[in-house]
């Protein structure tokens, strides 16, 4: 078939398009990233802080978490006032932790992810200096209600005398009962809070004890050799029961450390992923 006027005018603009498009100047493009060899240090810690992703993530967007914080507080409520029927000459007091407990640090761990950085003492001090953290769900009304029951708080915290001040602040800003000097016990020298929970117990009666850790209850529970120290949890029951409320924290604690240990990024990277390895 003969091209008519109309496909012959067609073909041409078509043509005329095309060379246009080829003497056209390119348009500029992003270059493509030269991959660079991971610096291995860098890399074993930007890994290791990526596994704790869903446990910060949970922690801070999940509604599921501010629940069951809550209802952590609403049994705290419940075993303190059962505990208080039984009647003590002694002052009553009430032992909280502070991190994760009436504190939630989930936005530094949060930067902790983002960043690729583990934990860090030097960036932790950083955090805790802003005196910025926000109320653990339930903690503030709960606290408040044990004072309102008579109850003294003290706060016994592995967070060190350079963290006083600051946490002094966020507390009493937050409207914390108690959130003074002689009712703040922190880290000197050992983590284990044995020694300052007895010295609470000699001239008070401890009614209840809140923490995110078992050890915040009993330093026993620092032991983790014996799967995993559930079978000490099941000895301890009736006891746990009625003295310890015990908070959510997937992001860091004992639980962990008895898996990745002490030592380098390096080294704690391959006992986790050893872990893992191992199919537990
Ligand atoms: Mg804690």
């Amino acid at each position: 078939m003969m091209p008519t006027r109309n496909t012959t005018w067609i073909a041409t603009i078509a043509l005329v398009s095309v060379l246009g498009c080829r003497n056209a100047r390119p348009l500029p493009v992003d270059p493509l990233p030269v991959a660079q060899a991971p610096d291995p240090t860098t890399d074993h810690a930007v890994q290791l802080a990526h596994m704790g992703a869903d446990a910060v993530l949970w922690q801070h967007a999940s509604a599921e978490y501010h629940r069951i914080a809550q209802q952590g507080y609403e049994l705290a409520r419940l075993r303190l006032a059962e505990n208080l029927r039984v009647t003590d000459a002694r002052p009553s007091a009430v032992i909280v932790d502070i991190d994760e407990t009436v504190l939630d640090n989930s936005p530094y761990q949060l930067e902790a992810v983002a960043q690729g950085k583990p934990f860090d003492q030097a960036t932790w001090l950083e955090w805790t200096t802003k005196a910025s953290a926000k109320a653990t769900p339930g903690a503030l009304e709960f606290l408040k209600y044990a004072d309102e029951q008579g109850c003294i708080i003290f706060y016994i915290t592995n967070r060190d005398v350079r963290e006083r001040a600051a946490t002094l602040k966020n507390l009493q800003d937050l409207g914390f009962p108690d959130a003074d000097v002689d009712h703040l016990l922190l880290m000197e020298g050992t983590s284990d809070k044995t020694e300052r929970r007895a010295r609470v117990a000699s001239d008070h009666r401890i009614v209840l004890l809140v923490g995110d850790q078992l050890r915040d209850f009993d330093e026993r529970f620092k032991d983790r050799t014996v799967d995993h120290g559930r079978p000490l949890v099941d000895t301890m029951t009736d006891t746990l029961s009625r003295y310890f409320v015990l908070l959510p924290n997937p992001m860091y604690g004992t639980y962990r450390d008895a898996v990745q240990g002490k030592g380098t990024d390096a080294e704690k990277l391959a006992r986790m992923k050893a872990w893992f390895e191992q199919g537990h």
